[in-house]
């Protein structure tokens, strides 16, 4: 049998890695991006010099030769179910047995005036650093920066680490106001500022005007201010990278759209990572998570299903980490910008540095739902696990000492956050004393 899989980000690259040990089928992976799957999330490092490219690369080169997994660098065109072929912008043609498309996000970009100058683009694929590279090595006096999302703050670190004065527009009132709670969202407003990033709240972008072709200033919707610069990033979201299967027939929406089992509506063709839409996701889960380890998950779960046994797709409690500037962002489980109802939040900031803690649960029952944590780690199978299994806020509080990474801090961060509690609710709870994790937990913890 001869799988053919194309993308080879997390999802793709995982997906091959357990058909090859799930299997002894043929595997061919291919990706116009590059010949090697690397991690894009660390491609910030490359543009910031903390990192050379080979070492964001998820394996040594000869890893994928090794277990027999072909690697093709080419962009695929099209897709025909009928005959079960791919056709290659290098004319080469290729029969699939099955076919897996994994071909993760593209930048959005939303019709601006301007939008296709030199010097305007996102930040997604490998060759949006190589330009973002070749643009500041020309001179960059500033960068405006459209969008206050995960990667617009990422491209705002990566321009001030080599002295590039950044404005960043954003239209909310306040950063990732729609996913950060109000308080969490304010240390990062801060924190720009203090890194001395021109943060323009509730501001959008109108056009973008440029000279001979090149990017030479944008124009703000609301103010009509005119702010010259020699580059625009435009991170305003991503979205399924599927335009090249428009005429394949296979069923797509936003993304392409899979069922439990990741199969979408062609035969012997699976969707996995970013470009899946689900059709029935999990309640309280989105139908498109363009996220890191849900691509993994996809990766894993989809060579069981082809080479074992079906498996259905279980994305396991919503997690998801970034960095703001020096600010360690950690997320498990459900923690709504806006509270609902029936839940209670308990929120504890540090007085003087940016470090906070927030947990959810539900008010009548008790049981924790969600995790927020703001420059302090958490062990990700320990929150995974007490919202798993309903855990009352009161054993999670007294337990705290299980979740932290830093347990050197442990008493003065979460000594403070049981304080809170009791406070709150008028009990008189302790932190059982700092202890190490047994035998028993460090296995299941890690
Ligand atoms: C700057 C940045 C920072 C991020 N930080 C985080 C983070 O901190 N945490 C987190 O969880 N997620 C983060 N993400 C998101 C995360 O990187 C993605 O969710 C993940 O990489 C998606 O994996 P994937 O395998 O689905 O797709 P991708 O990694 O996009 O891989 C798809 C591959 O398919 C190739 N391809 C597409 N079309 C074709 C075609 N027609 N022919 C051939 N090849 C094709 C693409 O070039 C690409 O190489 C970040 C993303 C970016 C851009």
């Amino acid at each position: 049998m001869h799988i053919i899989i194309i993308g080879n980000g997390i999802a793709g690259s995982t997906a091959a890695r357990y058909i090859r040990k799930n299997s002894d089928h043929e595997v061919t992976m291919i990706s116009g991006e590059s010949e090697y799957p690397f991690s894009r999330t660390a491609l910030m490092y490359v543009y910031m010099g903390h990192m050379k490219f080979d070492h964001t690369k998820l394996y040594e080169d000869w890893f994928w030769a090794k277990n027999r997994i072909n690697t093709v660098k080419a962009w695929v065109k099209n897709i025909n179910t009928s005959d079960k072929s791919i056709l290659l912008d290098n004319g080469q043609s290729l029969n699939y047995d099955k076919l897996i498309i994994a071909t993760g996000s593209k930048s959005n970009k939303f019709g601006w005036p301007g939008q296709d100058l030199n010097g305007v683009q996102g930040m997604y694929h490998l060759q949006d650093l190589e330009s973002m590279v070749a643009a500041s090595q020309m001179g960059i006096k500033r960068a405006v920066i459209i969008g206050g999302g995960l990667i617009g703050i990422e491209m705002a670190e990566m321009f001030h680490s080599r002295h590039i004065h950044v404005t960043m527009l954003v239209r909310e009132e306040s950063f990732w106001n729609v996913v950060l709670p109000k308080e969490e969202s304010s240390i990062i407003n801060q924190h720009i500022l203090a890194n001395g990033i021109d943060l323009r709240l509730s501001e959008e972008l109108l056009e973008i005007k440029g000279i001979d072709g090149k990017v030479s200033s944008i124009i703000c919707k609301n103010s009509g201010e005119e702010i010259p610069c020699e580059f625009v990033g435009l991170t305003v979201g991503v979205s399924p990278n599927i335009d090249f299967i428009k005429d394949s027939g296979i069923a797509t929406n936003r993304g392409i759209i899979a069922n439990d089992y990741l199969e979408t509506s062609a035969k012997d063709v699976f969707a996995l990572g970013d470009c899946v839409e689900l059709s029935a996701p999990n309640p309280g889960r989105r139908p498109i998570e363009a996220v890191w380890y849900t691509g993994r998950i996809m990766g894993k779960t989809g060579a069981q299903t082809i080479c074992v046994e079906p498996t259905k797709y279980n994305p396991g409690i919503w997690f998801n980490s970034a960095k703001f500037f020096d600010i360690e962002y950690q997320v498990y489980g459900d923690i709504p910008a806006k509270t609902p109802e029936n839940i209670t939040s308990l929120y504890w900031q540090h007085p003087h540095e940016n470090k906070a803690i927030r947990i959810n649960y539900e008010t009548a029952s008790g049981a924790v739902t969600g995790f927020n944590l703001m420059g302090i780690r958490y062990r990700h199978a320990v929150c995974e696990k007490w919202i798993g299994d309903k855990t009352s806020i009161e054993t999670v509080i007294e337990n705290l000492s299980l979740a932290n990474f830093d347990p050197e801090f442990f008493d003065q961060y979460e000594g403070a956050f049981v304080e809170l509690y009791n406070e709150k609710t008028g009990k008189s709870l302790s932190l059982k004393s700092k202890r190490k994790l047994s035998k028993v937990e460090q296995f299941l913890f890690g």
